[in-house]
């Protein structure tokens, strides 16, 4: 039996702790504050759009079917359309009309001729042009209803919107649109070493894991809230939790794992959470607490600052994802290449801190010098996670590798 094959794999853990999670209910928010957010429900469209055929160039809009002989061909312009103009005339054969980008059509055309390939008709007596080169009934027509037809479906239940989205929605002159709420999430940091970076030290280090899941909350579309630092003692972590109350989620960081004074899972069971205490088959950050109490998920993260970082990546922020009504939750991945050589003994999947960079068409992914999980220079400048699979024991230089972008970088 290899080592750690009693612990859980990495993929389990993440699945399990969205087993957990569903969308939070439905609000309204205004389109500037819906952007990363996922649409809570399906939005029919109740303008057409655009509301007519328009000329996608500045040109001449024509019969397609009266360029169909010999070129040139001259035609008579009709009238100039300009963009917020309407059409007075129908073109009737051998006319056309002058028209610019977003013009209307006017009726009768069925094509537009760029500028380019027109000339001004010589000793014309009226306003004519040349044609020089014959086109196919569609050409450079934008048509009616391209982008959103009355009645139809415009969007689906779950669209992440991104900013074409919002911009549909806004051409349908929505000024509101139907998210799942932002979940509110509570973070507790726990440890009789700690102390708030505006205190003196005395001999106690910076609670650095709250203010960084903090950010990391709040840049996946979660609502932190700073709990402070609990001492190390089974009632002040329990007492602490018991005030954590109407969040839809928990965060703990550190005395999760097996230490003397590691009383966070102890004091979530005292507060009636029900606990998954899952040992992943991950470095960093193999303790990882998660359970939930009615709606309210919790998470046990481990204290050292890299481990929290990469257990938030690993675990909390796909669950963030799906309280927030996302389709796709799995971390995003990318495909890259080893830079360098990697051996470790099977059991365990590692993440490791790289920075990568793209050399001759490939993502080249450099493992950084520091890889402990108690150094947060060690997450410093990292872009990407590799992972090295829980069975591997070595990947050679050049190795094709899975690289998972991190939420955490500037
Ligand atoms: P623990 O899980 O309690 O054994 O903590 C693991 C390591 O993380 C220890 O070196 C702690 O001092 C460190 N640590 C715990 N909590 C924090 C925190 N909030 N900020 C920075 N380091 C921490
Ligand atoms: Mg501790």
């Amino acid at each position: 039996m290899s080592v750690g094959s009693e612990l859980l794999p990495v993929e389990d853990a993440r699945a399990r702790a969205l087993a957990l999670a569903s969308p939070l209910s439905t609000e309204w928010a205004r389109l500037d504050e819906a952007l990363g957010r996922a649409l809570g429900a399906e939005v029919l469209a109740q303008r057409t759009l655009p509301p007519w055929d328009n000329s996608a160039m500045d040109g001449y809009a024509v019969r397609a079917a009266d360029l169909s002989g010999p070129l040139p061909v001259r035609l008579t312009v009709g009238e100039t359309i300009h963009a917020g103009q309407t059409p007075r005339i129908t073109l009737s054969p051998g006319t056309c009309a002058r028209i610019m980008t977003g013009a209307p059509l006017p009726a009768g055309a069925d094509a537009v001729v760029m500028q380019e390939r027109t000339r001004p008709a010589p000793g014309a007596e009226g306003p004519a042009v040349e044609i020089l080169e014959a086109v196919a009934p569609g050409s450079f027509v934008r048509p009616r209803g391209e982008d959103a037809r009355a009645g139809a479906p415009l969007l689906g239940r779950g669209t992440p919107l991104g900013i074409p989205e919002l911009g549909l929605l806004t051409a349908q002159g929505m000024l509101t649109v139907p998210v799942p709420r932002r979940p509110r999430v509570a973070i507790l940091s726990t440890g009789d070493e700690l102390c708030r970076a505006d205190e003196p030290p005395e001999g106690r280090i910076v609670d650095t894991n709250a203010p960084s899941l903090a950010l990391a909350v709040a840049r996946a579309g979660g609502l932190p809230t700073l709990l402070g630092i609990a001492r190390d003692t089974r009632e002040e972590v329990s007492a602490r939790l018991a005030d954590a109350q109407g969040f839809d989620v928990v965060l703990t960081s550190a005395g999760v794992s097996v230490g003397e004074r590691d009383f966070v899972k102890a004091a979530l069971e005292e507060q009636g959470v029900e606990m998954n205490f899952w040992r992943v088959a991950i470095k960093p950050g193999k303790p990882l607490a998660v359970g939930h109490r009615g709606a309210t998920l919790y998470f046990g993260l481990p204290g050292n600052p890299t481990s929290s970082l990469v257990t938030f990546e690993l675990f909390v922020r796909p669950v963030l994802r799906r309280l927030q009504g996302h389709p796709d939750v799995e971390p995003p991945r990318a495909s890259g290449r080893l830079e360098g050589e990697l051996r470790k003994p099977p059991g365990l999947a590692h993440y490791l801190r790289v920075a990568a960079s793209w050399r001759q068409g490939e993502l080249w992914a450099r493992p950084l010098a520091t890889q402990t999980s108690g150094a947060l220079r060690s997450a410093a400048s990292a872009t990407h996670l590799l992972h090295f699979p829980r069975e591997a024991s070595s990947l050679a230089h050049g190795a094709h590798v899975e690289l998972l972008p991190v939420s955490w970088g500037a």
